[in-house]
């Protein structure tokens, strides 16, 4: 099973997909768990180059062609041998993160990056969890954090907003994979409905 977790910053994605990955392993499951932009050694590398020193120095065009190759590399060593081994893969961020930030907040460039996606990666996930969070809350919740590289929560609260409109609609694109879960209850209680989730996905 693959599993992917989506939301703005500061949504709680890195807190639940450890909780969600504790749940997973106490119930015997052999869990992988990755992040993107990185999961591999080169895409990780990729993630340095895009995310680290001048935001201005790649366009978005080139920006979403380095995430797609990040993503190749993660796919072939990381994501699709732990799958074939029957584990289960969670991965912070994929594909629909890069549909959102390269697609939507850098320009109209929906289209091509799911050009790019098609041709290149072609895999989606078979559970996409998505924490639905009100921006103001997440942007206080990002800024509390500490040796974080984000670059976005410093876009501010439109531009986060138009993204958490965003990821909303694309869970109704892909409904069949995207659950959405109350990102604004307490921290167990995201866990819960997460790991709810899952256990639903796992049984069909
Ligand atoms: O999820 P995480 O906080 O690790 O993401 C790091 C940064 O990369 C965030 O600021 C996020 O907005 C940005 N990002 C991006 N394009 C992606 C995925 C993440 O610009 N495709």
């Amino acid at each position: 099973l693959f599993i992917s977790f989506e939301g703005i910053d500061g949504s709680g994605k890195s807190t639940q997909v450890a909780r969600l990955a504790d749940h997973l392993r106490a119930r015997g499951h052999d869990v992988v768990l990755t992040r993107e932009p990185g999961g591999s050694e080169g895409a990780e590398e990729i993630r340095a180059l895009v995310l680290q020193g001048d935001p201005d120095r790649w366009s978005a065009e080139t920006e979403t062609l380095l995430f797609t190759a990040a993503r190749r590399d993660h796919l072939e060593r990381l994501i699709t041998p732990a799958l074939a081994q029957g584990k289960i893969v969670i991965c912070d961020r994929f594909a629909d993160s890069t549909r959102m930030y390269q697609g939507l907040s850098r320009g109209d460039l929906r289209a091509t990056v799911d050009q790019l996606h098609e041709l290149m990666i072609g895999v989606e996930p078979d559970l996409t969890i998505l924490i639905d969070m009100d921006p103001t809350e997440g942007l206080k919740r990002a800024k509390g954090r500490q040796g974080h590289e984000e670059r976005f929560e410093d876009f501010g609260t439109s531009l986060q907003e138009a993204m958490r409109a965003g990821f909303l609609k694309l869970s109704e694109e892909f409904s069949d994979r995207f659950r959405v879960i109350d990102g604004s209850q307490s921290i167990d209680q995201v866990a819960q409905d997460i790991a709810v989730a899952t256990d639903l996905a796992l049984e069909q």
